[in-house]
């Protein structure tokens, strides 16, 4: 590591990646090429001989270009957003300059104390009660993913249920949720333990816009308990990944509080928003969660990854997950000063991730923070209200965050024609290349996707999209219609 060097050669990654920001709506938002592309292009083997950085940064270029998918256009409206800024970036950057491994915190102070401090700031920002942050039982940590936090958290009270109810009981350990939680906590049950059988993913619908009824949950914990089963974790969830339902928290928490479970919040996309006064009341009841996540790498500026965890009761988690080798054992640690964040997550080694947040928060300040928030859901808006005006489109649940899901719907066709026909508009619209959109099913309907949060994105990139979605339907509708007139069953093909 040659400190001039590095200047030289950091200096011209950066060129790079400036350029590529530059030119970012030149490419096909959604990469074209075809599986195993790469590896008729690139050697079989590495090379013995070191070659030039311009060398490698040509082949960026020429050959994994063409492979990247970009998340950063403005043009980029699938799944959920995943957020890069300039602070995002510098933090990320320190972090990679740094180096340090952060598990425990004698392995570098500024790491552990840092994420600390900060998670006690973001926590503020989404007025999140006091007992979450850590200057009583509780506090935050930052995990790679919200799938890791449920996976934590859900580890954390598994054992303190089977401390409670004995190492056998594993087996009437029953988990809650609804039909619409991220498929992350199917994994995290495979994952603890949980019998498959006794993971209650319960059914919604349309009636509550896909949130969980707190009368369904209180039904079947009522039926499992008289079966003799253990109810023991429910995790809601504030904005769904499907179409950003937001389960009741208040109601919900007070029925796992009746029955001792832990209740675990998921707030990964949506939780964002929630540090905006007027979207606060989504997190109205989160007073009765045990612990609460949302992921500040999808919306709020933080490149990936970082996904903030809170909990309410840390020990929970160290007894869980602490282990103490003598080969890690030191003065700080043993004489219970410091925080050892090594043991309120799955990996030992940890990056420097706060750097990132603390970055964030400080060259952008809440208030512009919130301004940001609200552009997206402005747009949004007036996504939904480009499509609310065609006659030929549907808005299949209402918008709540900046998420919009809508769907062609023709004056003919059953379900399965319908579906069929809004399969193909997304294929067509996302193979041209100008955006990107992602799908979902609810209630058996094929429903488009459009998130608005990529933080390039303006009201001329909506009216652009809506453009593109218009003119593909129109020429998909044509050739649908002359189906229907020629009497060919285009839609059982
Ligand atoms: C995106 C998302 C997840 C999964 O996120 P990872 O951080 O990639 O694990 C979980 N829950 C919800 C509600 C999400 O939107």
């Amino acid at each position: 590591m040659d400190a001039e060097q590095l200047r030289e050669n950091a200096h011209k990654m950066v060129d790079f990646i400036a350029d590529y920001y530059k030119s970012i709506e030149s490419f096909p938002v959604l990469s074209q090429v075809e599986p195993g592309y790469l590896r008729k292009i690139i050697p079989d083997s590495a090379p013995n001989q070191p070659e030039s950085l311009q060398n490698v940064l040509d082949d960026i270029q020429a050959k994994i270009i063409p492979g990247v998918t970009h998340w950063q256009s403005p043009n980029f409206f699938g799944y959920f957003p995943s957020n890069s800024s300039i602070a995002g970036f510098l933090g990320e950057m320190l972090s990679g300059g740094l180096n340090i491994v952060g598990f425990s915190w004698v392995t570098s102070p500024a790491a552990t104390e840092l994420e600390t401090i900060v998670l006690d700031w973001l926590a503020k920002m989404l007025k999140l009660p006091e007992d979450f942050l850590s200057s009583g039982q509780g506090g935050g940590v930052i995990q790679g993913t919200a799938s890791e936090a449920v996976l934590v958290v859900l580890l954390a009270a598994r054992d303190k249920a089977l401390r409670m109810f004995g190492r056998n009981s594993i087996g009437k350990l029953v988990v809650y949720a609804s039909d619409q939680t991220h498929s992350a906590l199917r994994k995290a049950c495979q994952i603890g333990g949980i019998h498959a059988e006794n993971c209650r993913l319960l059914k919604t619908d349309s009636s509550t816009n896909y949130a969980l009824s707190p009368e369904v949950l209180t039904e079947a914990i009522s039926q499992d308990t008289a079966s003799g089963l253990v109810p023991f974790f429910l995790c809601a969830t504030v904005g769904t990944t499907s179409s950003t339902a937001v389960d009741p928290l208040l109601a919900l928490g007070k029925i796992a509080k009746d029955n001792k479970m832990w209740f675990h919040i998921d707030a990964a996309y949506a939780g964002s928003a929630c540090i905006c006064p007027e979207y606060r009341h989504y997190l109205n009841g989160v007073e009765e969660a045990d612990s609460f996540n949302m992921n500040a790498h999808k919306w709020l500026l933080t490149n990936f990854d970082c996904s903030v965890l809170w909990v309410k009761d840390r020990s929970a988690l160290i007894q869980s997950l602490s282990t103490n080798p003598e080969y890690l054992k030191n003065k700080a640690s043993e004489g219970n000063m410091v925080v050892d964040y090594k043991d309120w997550q799955i990996p030992l080694g940890r990056r420097f991730r706060s750097l990132k947040l603390w970055m964030m928060l400080r060259l952008y300040g809440q208030e512009n923070l919130l301004n940001y928030l609200r552009n997206h859901i402005e747009l949004a808006k007036y996504f939904e209200e480009l499509v609310s005006v065609d006659q030929r489109f549907e808005i299949v649940v209402p918008r709540t965050f900046s998420l919009v899901c809508f769907r062609l719907l023709p004056p003919q066709g059953d379900e399965d024609c319908i579906n069929k026909m809004n399969r193909d508009l997304l294929e067509v619209v996302n193979s041209t290349g100008k955006i990107f959109l992602s799908h979902t099913i609810l209630s058996g309907k094929y429903i488009l996707r459009l998130a608005v949060g990529a933080p390039l994105t303006e009201g001329r990139h909506i009216s652009a999209a809506w453009k593109v979605l218009q003119d593909e339907a129109t020429t998909l509708l044509e050739q649908y219609m002359k189906c229907f007139w020629e009497g060919d069953d285009e839609c059982s093909t």
